[in-house]
């Protein structure tokens, strides 16, 4: 088959009906798929044949999203997953289990950070959190002979840390363990991690992805580069026979299909975490123009985040894509065609300040979201980590001034006009002029 270009894809891959049947993915309604014979029901269910069977493990609707999300990241195989915490979760046990550990950057998602340090604690298994930018001599010091992988964030949420891929991926690869990253911030039409390096990508596509806030969804994708057989002790679930399923050896069986084969058959059987096709439907609909949206999400945020950085009532701001940027190098690197929507920054006169922009701004709503096509934002130190000390704040990063804002993709004129009449009701200086509107069109 021919291979299309990115953009092609996000409209096109992963569904091509046959002669007369509907244009666009169908929704697959049905738990369950009808078969002549009951041998080509018993030949399913010991992995003999590919079908579908029961909605819990595959949907024809859900298994074509994947397939595009798959042909997007350019890798092998992907599935997915009722929620990106599922995915993220999924992503872990697929190859870890009690007694097993793993390094992770420390400046991953929130949802991501408890998930590690308290529940994955509690089913046994051990997490060594790094400084991100910390030196490769530090990253490998981190490193156990039970430690399964490595993780980390594209661009990190919410503070924008851009993850050195490529480094990384080496790193894990001396230890003979994969890289897994999530690429919720960047998307693989800002960055494929796969092609740096990383083994396993995982994605809450609730965000960009789906584009709209309207779902709640994840995904993992496999490259298939990762070579299971050659650490058989490290990854028994994937390199010995599984009882479960007629003594099947993932790794041998299934070639560069095993390790999403096994979090189908294994940890979805089990768990159960699945999307519903209508979900994956909307997600697909997301999809066709992620290309397009992504332009325009990085666009606006360049030029939101260039006027605050040239406003005096503006205390900092934090872009990955400003040239001022610690990670601009990184961002040039990994990110060339922008990086993502989400800009921080501090408003002088702090937390009261800030209350004060947040509540004078018309346009841009409060919400608990990121990464959708309206423009939003959240202040972490009232909200959602309101229950930290000032003390305990200033050692996550997180600043009582720091606002989050997720730009999206109406007219840039008019989000920064919301911003700068906010700003002025939140420094009571009406005087302040009217904003200098840079069109800088967005090409790193
Ligand atoms: C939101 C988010 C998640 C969790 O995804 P949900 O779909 O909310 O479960 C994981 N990783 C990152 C980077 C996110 O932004």
């Amino acid at each position: 088959m021919k291979k299309y270009r990115i953009e092609t894809n996000c409209v096109q891959a992963g569904y091509s009906p046959k002669n007369g049947e509907p244009r666009v993915l169908p929704i697959n309604a049905s738990t369950t798929f009808r078969y002549d014979s009951s041998e080509n029901m018993a030949k399913l269910f010991s992995l003999e044949a590919e079908g579908h069977f029961y909605s819990r493990l595959q949907n024809p609707t859900s298994d074509a999203v994947a397939a595009k999300i798959a042909a997007l990241e350019g890798g092998e195989y992907a599935m997915l997953t009722s929620s990106g915490q599922a995915a993220v979760l999924f992503s872990v046990l697929n190859i870890c289990e009690s007694g097993d550990h793993l390094v992770s950057s420390s400046a991953v998602y929130g949802g991501t950070y408890n998930l590690f340090a308290v529940t994955l604690k509690k089913m046994g298994i051990d997490v060594t959190f790094i400084d991100p930018d910390s030196d490769s001599e530090t990253i490998r010091g981190a490193f156990r002979k039970n430690t399964k992988l490595l993780y980390g964030e594209t661009i990190s949420n919410p503070t924008l840390v851009v993850l050195d891929v490529e480094r990384y991926a080496g790193i894990a690869h001396e230890f003979g363990v994969p890289l897994i990253v999530d690429n919720t911030f960047a998307t693989p039409i800002n960055c494929r991690p796969i092609e740096w390096g990383a083994d396993i990508v995982v994605h809450s596509t609730t965000k960009y992805m789906e584009g709209h806030a309207s779902t709640i969804g994840g995904a993992i994708v496999d490259s298939g580069n990762f070579d299971w057989m050659a650490y058989p002790e490290r990854y028994p679930g994937l390199t010995q026979p599984d009882e479960s399923y007629h003594g099947k050896v993932y790794a041998r069986d299934f070639g560069k299909k095993a390790y999403i084969t096994k979090a189908v058959c294994h940890l979805m059987r089990d768990l159960g975490a699945t999307p519903s096709p209508f979900d994956a439907f909307l997600l697909n609909h997301g999809l066709e123009s992620l290309h397009l949206r992504m332009a325009r999400h990085c666009s606006n945020a360049l030029a939101v985040a260039e006027y605050l950085e040239n406003d005096p009532r503006i205390s900092w701001v934090n872009y990955c894509g400003l040239k001022s940027s610690k990670y601009y190098p990184l961002t040039r690197k990994y990110l060339p065609n922008g990086s993502c929507g989400v800009v921080s920054f501090g408003v002088k006169g702090g937390r009261e300040a800030a209350t004060r922009f947040m509540d004078s701004l018309e346009l841009a709503a409060i919400v608990t979201h990121v990464a959708d096509a309206r423009t939003c934002v959240i202040h972490p130190a009232s909200t959602t980590q309101s229950q930290l000390t000032e003390e305990q704040l200033a050692a996550s990063g997180i600043s009582s001034d720091l606002i989050r804002l997720s730009v999206g993709i109406e007219n840039v004129e008019d989000i920064i006009e919301d911003i700068d009449q906010a700003l002025s009701q939140a420094s009571g200086d009406p005087a302040c002029p009217p904003p200098v509107i840079k069109k800088a069109p967005y090409n790193g």
